[in-house]
């Protein structure tokens, strides 16, 4: 499938579905998924002494650094894979950050085509992250209440154990939600200034792709 806007940003709060949304999209067109949780969490496990540095912060549900996140962004969307187009999942989170992509991408001589905005209640979001559960091996993602492994605390793809992750506890996700409303909304008003943004409503994983597939057309 072919489609005419490939540049994508996917913006949500924590556990609207942009990882999930990203992963089906991935079915149909061959784009570079950049997810800055993912890198990070790479570095994290890696135990290096950034990976000690950023465990404190994500644990706490707070945000890393915009020169640290920007940096990690700018290398991985100067790769080839990333000429066939690119989603950015859970970045930018800031203003800082979105401004910082437009210079990036201003260097790199690349342009965003949409910005996808998952938008979805509070009390949904609540539920489905204390709920998640993350394959340690393969990083697939399931939910004890609607998204079920076949087999309890076993990935269906890989075999690997499902594990809530760190920052997943009904504390840390209250504060990461926190974060994404007083931090990262603006960045909805942002896109729709400049007439990037494309809002999807949560109704169901299945018409939400479709309804991307045709707004990327
Ligand atoms: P979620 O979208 O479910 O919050 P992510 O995997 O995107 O989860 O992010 C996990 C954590 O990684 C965040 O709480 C934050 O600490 C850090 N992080 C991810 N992306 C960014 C970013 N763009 N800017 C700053 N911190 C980030």
């Amino acid at each position: 499938m072919l489609l005419a806007k490939k540049n994508l940003v996917f913006l949500g709060a924590p556990g609207s579905g942009k990882g999930t949304l990203a992963k089906m999209l991935l079915e149909e067109v061959p784009l570079a998924h950049i997810s800055t949780g993912d890198l990070l969490r790479a570095e994290k496990a890696s135990g290096s002494e950034l990976g000690k540095q950023l465990a404190a912060i994500m644990d706490a549900g707070k945000l890393v650094t915009d020169e640290l996140v920007g940096e990690m962004v700018k290398a991985r969307l100067s790769k080839p894979d990333c000429a066939a187009g690119f989603i950015l999942d859970g970045y930018p989170r800031t203003l800082k950050q979105a401004e910082m992509l437009n210079g990036i991408l201003a260097a790199i001589g690349k342009k965003l085509d949409a910005v996808i905005y998952l938008d979805v209640a509070d009390e949904v979001v609540l539920e489905r992250l204390t709920a998640r559960e993350t394959c340690s091996k393969c990083g697939a993602i399931f939910n004890k209440l609607s998204m079920k492994s076949a087999k309890p605390g076993i990935c269906d793809h890989c075999g690997g154990a499902l594990v809530q992750r760190s920052d997943d506890s009904l504390e840390t996700a209250r504060g990461r939600l926190e974060v994404f409303h007083s931090t990262t909304s603006p960045l909805v008003d942002f896109y729709r200034k400049s007439g990037l943004l494309v809002t999807l409503g949560d109704n169901g994983k299945e018409q939400k792709l479709k309804d991307l597939l045709s707004a990327l057309r």
